[in-house]
Parts: C-alpha cells; structure tokens; sequence
C-alpha cells in the first residue's frame, strides 16, 4: 500500500517509490491542482502531495505537531489565505462538511484565490483586514479553529482580538510567527518568548513548535481558548 493513515485524520502518509514518506491530503476536487503539487492516485482516491517548503502547516505536520485541531467537519476562520496554497489542504482535510472562511486583505491576491473556490465550495473567500475583525462579521459564524499567517508585527493581538470574536470556548488558534516580521533587531527566542506571554494573557498555549529547516526563524503556536 503507497497510501496510509496518518495519527491526524484527514492527513495521508505517502510512501514515495525510492521509501521516503510524503504528507498528503485526499484532493477534494480530483484533477484539481493548486500550487503545482504532485497528484498521486492510490486505491481509487486522488491525493495531493503536501509541499513543506510552501507551507508552514505542512512543515509543522512534519517537524512532529502534536496537536493538531483542524479535522474533518472543522469550521476554521483562516487569517492571510493568500492564494490558497495551506488553505486548499485544509480544505482538503475539513471536507464538504467542513468549512474554510478565508479573510485577505490584498484583492489582487484574493483574485488568484476566485478560480480556486469555484469548485472547492468549502471556502469562502473574504476581502478583510484581519486587524479589524467586526469587518467581516455578517459573513463568518463561530468557529473551532482560528489560523493565522499574516506575518505583522501585531500578529498575537490579531489572534486574540479575532478570537473574542469568533472562536468558541475550548476551541484552537494556530498561529505561524516569523521573528523578523515583530522586531528584526532581537534574537528570535526572544521575539518568541515575548509572543508566547502575549498569548498566554487570553489563552492557554498548548505548544510551540519550531519550523525549521522549512522556514528560518519561524515557530507555530497552538493555543486554546478557555
Ligand atoms: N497562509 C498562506 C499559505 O500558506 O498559503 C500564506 C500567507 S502570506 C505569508 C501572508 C498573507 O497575509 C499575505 O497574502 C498578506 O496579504 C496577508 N495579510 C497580511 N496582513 C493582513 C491583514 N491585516 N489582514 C488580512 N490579510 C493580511
């Protein structure tokens, strides 16, 4: 078999020709491509190899997450979708019953995003700030999961004001930090250690997770609201 489980439902194990093992989600929309990712068939089903270097989910997934709250059926407000590239895969991984709202506040990148979504219903594509979380309220109900890759400095406040909002009791944050992007001028630990203390005044944080050699000086905070 090329194609198992992973321990997170909705993610695949592929086991590539030469053994090496690959993460992949079921392609929801079979012959759709959306980064240029390799498409892989296996007992029937369509699958979508998940590229680490374009994705800091992906690389997380590999650098060993341990928690992981975006599952099948999940409804995830998705802060900075850009084009869709970690979107579609957790588009993938929430399927039909699921739901991906997706808030970008350039619209000449949300434009690469609209052929995307014609056929993968399960996101609904938001033109927003997401610095302004009341803008986009008649279109986004609560949701299990916020994720967020916006790469500001404000990128914790962003998190938590878009949480009071959105995010129901007990549900997650994800959030992808880039040192460089809130102070260039200090060691990432520490950029690290001053978001951790941010997040931790609205939420628990439930890990931290480097996302190197994937991408420098970046770490994945899963948080959850009490
Ligand atoms: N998460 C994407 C992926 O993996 O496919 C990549 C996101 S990219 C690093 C960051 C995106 O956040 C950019 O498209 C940028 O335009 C968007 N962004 C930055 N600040 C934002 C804000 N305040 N509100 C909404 N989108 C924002």
């Amino acid at each position: 078999m090329r194609v198992k489980a992973h321990k997170f439902p909705g993610v695949y194990v592929f086991i590539d020709e030469d053994g090496s093992e690959k993460i992949a989600t079921k392609n929801l929309v079979p012959g759709q491509k959306v980064y240029g990712e390799r498409l892989i068939k296996a007992e029937g089903e369509e699958y979508r190899i998940w590229n680490p270097s374009r994705s800091k989910l992906g690389a997380a997934i590999l650098n060993g997450l341990k928690n992981f709250p975006i599952k099948p059926g999940s409804t995830v407000l998705y802060l900075g979708i850009a084009s869709g590239t970690t979107a579609s895969h957790v588009s993938d991984i929430v399927d039909w019953e699921g739901k991906v709202f997706g808030v970008e506040f350039s619209p000449r990148v949300l434009r690469e995003l609209v052929p995307l979504v014609e056929e993968r219903r399960n996101i609904v594509p938001i033109l927003g700030d997401a610095t302004k979380p009341e803008g986009y309220r008649a279109l986004v109900p609560k949701v299990d999961v916020i994720f967020e890759d916006v790469a500001q400095p404000t990128q914790a406040k962003i998190l938590i004001d878009n949480a009071k909002v959105y995010l129901k009791s007990g549900g997650y944050g994800m959030i992808s930090v880039k040192s460089r992007s809130i102070d260039v001028t200090k060691e990432p630990e520490q950029v690290f250690k001053e978001v951790e203390k941010e997040l931790s005044t609205y939420f628990e944080v439930v890990e931290r997770l480097s996302l190197e050699p994937y991408e420098k000086d970046h770490a994945l905070f899963v948080v959850r609201k009490p």
